[in-house]
C-alpha cells in the first residue's frame, strides 16, 4: 500500500486551524473584534463532554473566545431557549453550538431553529439548510460535510463530472454532503437503507462518501478501482482481546487495496469537523463585522 493513498485529515485540519488563527488575528487587528464561540452542553453524556472540552481548547488556541455553558440533565426546554436568546443577543458571541444529542424533554429542532441563523455555526438551522439547498444567500455549512469537501478538493482538485455516491441521508451529514458535491458539479447519488443493490451503486462511484454508522459495512469489492473514499463513520467496536477500538463505516484494510485515496478512522474526517467549526465561527465574525468571508 502506498502511503500517499491515505488522506491525512489530521494534518489538513492542523493547517486549517493555523489559517483560522491568522484570520482571527487579522480581524482583531483590523476591527478590534475577537470571534467568540459559545458551546452549550446539556447533561453528562461522556462522548459529548469530550467533544465540548476539545472544542473549547481548540477555540482558545485559535485566538478566539470560548464561552462554555454546562447545564444539568433536567434542564427544561424553556430554560435552554432562554439561554439561546441571551447568546443570540450577546455581541461577544459570533457562533452558538448546542451539543447534540439533547435530553428527551427537549425538542432539538426547536432549539436549533431558535439560534440566530448568522450564529448557527453548525449549519443546522432551516434557514441555513435552505440557503445551501437553493443557493440564495450565504449559508453556514454543516462542519462535517464541509470538512469532507475540503479534503476532496485538496486531493482531486476539480470535482466536475465525477460520479459521487453518498451513503446516508441525515440532515447533519448525508444531505448537505450531497448538496455540496452537486454544487461542485459532481453527479450525485444519495443511497440509504432502502437502496437496491448498494454494493453495485457504490461501485459506480469515483467519489464514495460513507456516513452510515455501521462498522466496516462498505467492503473492498464495493469500491471502484482508483476511487476516492471518504469515511465519515465513527464506530466503537470490541476487539477479540476485549479492547475498545474506533472503526469507520468502510472496511479500511480491504478498501485501501482498491481505492485511489481513502481517509482513515481515526485521523481522517474526524479532526476536520472541529477545524471547520472554528472556520465557521471565524466566518460568522467576519460577516458580523461587515467583511467578506475569509479565504480558508
Ligand atoms: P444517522 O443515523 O442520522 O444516519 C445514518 C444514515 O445511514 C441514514 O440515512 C440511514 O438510512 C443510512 N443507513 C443505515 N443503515 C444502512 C444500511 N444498512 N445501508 C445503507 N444505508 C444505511 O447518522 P449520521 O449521518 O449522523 O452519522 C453517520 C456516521 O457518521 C456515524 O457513524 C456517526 O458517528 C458519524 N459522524 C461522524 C462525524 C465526524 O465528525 N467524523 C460527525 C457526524 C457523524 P435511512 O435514512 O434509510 O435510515
Amino acid at each position: 500500500m502506498s502511503e500517499d493513498k491515505i488522506i491525512d485529515g489530521k494534518a489538513f485540519a492542523a493547517g486549517l486551524r493555523g489559517r483560522v488563527a491568522e484570520k482571527v488575528a487579522a480581524l482583531k487587528a483590523a476591527k478590534g473584534v475577537t470571534p467568540g464561540l459559545a458551546v452549550v452542553l446539556v447533561g453528562e453524556d461522556p462522548a459529548s463532554q469530550v467533544y465540548v472540552r476539545n472544542k473549547a481548547k481548540q477555540t482558545v488556541e485559535c485566538g478566539m473566545e470560548s464561552f462554555e455553558h454546562r447545564l444539568s440533565p433536567e434542564t427544561s426546554q424553556e430554560e435552554l431557549l432562554a439561554l439561546v436568546e441571551t447568546l443570540n443577543a450577546d455581541a461577544r458571541v459570533h457562533g452558538i453550538l448546542v451539543q447534540l444529542p439533547l435530553p428527551k424533554q427537549i425538542d432539538a429542532n426547536a432549539v436549533i431553529n431558535a439560534i440566530t441563523p448568522a450564529k448557527d455555526v453548525d449549519g443546522f438551522h432551516v434557514v441555513n439548510a435552505g440557503r445551501l439547498m437553493t443557493g440564495a444567500g450565504k449559508p453556514m455549512v454543516p462542519c462535517t460535510p464541509l470538512g469532507c469537501l475540503m479534503l476532496l478538493k485538496d486531493r482531486l482538485g476539480d470535482l466536475s463530472g465525477k460520479n459521487a455516491v453518498v451513503v446516508g441521508r441525515s440532515n447533519i451529514v448525508g444531505k448537505p454532503m450531497a448538496q455540496l458535491l452537486l454544487d461542485a458539479n459532481a453527479t450525485v447519488t444519495i443511497a440509504h437503507s432502502r437502496t437496491a443493490d448498494l454494493p453495485g451503486v457504490c461501485r459506480q462511484a469515483d467519489i464514495l462518501v460513507a456516513a452510515v454508522g455501521r462498522p466496516e459495512m462498505v467492503k473492498g469489492d464495493w469500491v471502484k478501482p482508483g476511487a476516492t473514499v471518504i469515511d465519515v463513520g465513527i464506530n466503537r467496536i470490541e476487539t477479540p482481546e476485549g479492547k475498545g477500538k474506533l472503526v469507520g463505516d468502510v472496511a479500511f484494510e480491504e478498501a485501501v487495496q482498491v481505492a485511489g485515496a481513502i481517509t482513515p478512522v481515526p485521523g481522517g474526517v474526524g479532526p476536520m469537523t472541529i477545524a471547520c467549526l472554528l472556520a465557521n465561527c471565524a466566518t460568522a465574525a467576519y460577516r458580523a463585522a461587515g467583511l467578506e468571508d475569509p479565504e480558508l
